[in-house]
């Protein structure tokens, strides 16, 4: 499928950045974030209920459609292409993740180094009013439990991290920290929010040292993350997409490969790095073990 001269180069990459976007997480059967979901929610607009907005009008109802899409998230499977980065990984080839989905399906193929713009579905935080933090002249007291903005007169010094750590996206009313009482939201970027800074620090450095970047099931439309393969491009990586719907990237980049990424990643990863693991000192000596 794949250009030899191409090939014969991968095999000597040694820093791989794998960018993913939702098409990953669809093929494990996780709803597109900025779908509609069915069921209940099937007349709810994303781009409204996903606000820091509409979660000062009503947490609960925000909440509630969180914990709907955790369910899906909860029973969904990595699939043969999460777990074909995870194995490239394990080979002992550098590679970072760096992903658009908050679904956590990464890591629980095994990656490691995982850097998630987007935050992750099933890991909490302190919801921090920005409006009521600008209206006070006092800096807020921040909680030293959640980081969230301290109201010390509910304050409960004996709640511990363990307490924090065991609240969870489930169903029923939303939770408040058992600190300082900060009503509790899911830690992932909303319409409207900006992404982490250190998340986009991370994400640079990685295009900047990455030999090889692949964009996986990624619309390539949403900024600053649409701008990666290109940058990588631009400094000289070889970049390949791997996406069932092409985007313009396909036009530019060294491969394009229209399909899905559990059919692609398996035989396209094994091909990377084999031939910088062959240089490997360790692995010389594993092969010179074998061989006896
Ligand atoms: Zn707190």
């Amino acid at each position: 499928m794949l250009d030899p001269d191409l090939i014969n180069d991968l095999r000597n990459v040694r820093d791989v950045l794998v960018f993913t976007g939702a098409g990953i997480s669809a093929e494990s059967g996780i709803p597109t974030f900025r779908d509609r979901m069915t069921g209940l929610w099937v007349h709810t607009d994303p781009m409204e209920i996903a606000t820091p907005m509409a979660f000062r009008r009503n947490p609960q109802r925000v909440w509630d459609w969180h914990v709907h899409l955790a369910d899906a998230v909860r029973v969904a499977l990595p699939n043969a292409g999460h777990l074909a980065i995870a194995k490239l990984e394990q080979r002992g080839v550098k590679v970072t993740v760096i992903t658009q989905n908050i679904d956590n399906l990464h890591q629980r193929a095994g990656s490691r180094n995982v850097v998630e713009l987007h935050g992750n579905l099933l890991r909490l935080k302190p919801f921090i009013d920005e409006d009521a933090a600008f209206a006070v002249k006092q800096p807020p007291v921040i909680c030293p439990l959640c980081g969230g903005h301290a109201a010390w007169d509910t304050c409960d010094p004996c709640a511990n991290h363990a307490d924090l750590a065991a609240i969870q996206l489930c169903s029923g009313p939303v939770p408040h920290c058992p600190c300082c009482g900060s009503l509790l939201r899911p830690d992932i970027v909303w319409f409207g929010e900006m992404l982490a800074p250190e998340a986009i620090e991370t994400a640079w450095n990685a295009v900047e040292s990455c030999e090889l970047l692949i964009s996986v099931g990624a619309s390539l439309e949403v900024e600053p993350a649409a701008s990666l393969p290109w940058c990588a491009l631009d400094k000289g990586a070889w970049v390949i997409e791997v996406n069932p719907s092409p985007t313009e990237l396909a036009r530019y980049c060294h491969a394009s490969i229209a399909a899905s990424a559990a059919d692609v990643l398996p035989g396209l990863l094994d091909q990377v790095a084999i031939g910088s693991m062959l240089d490997d000192p360790l692995n010389t000596f594993k092969k010179w073990f074998i061989a006896k």
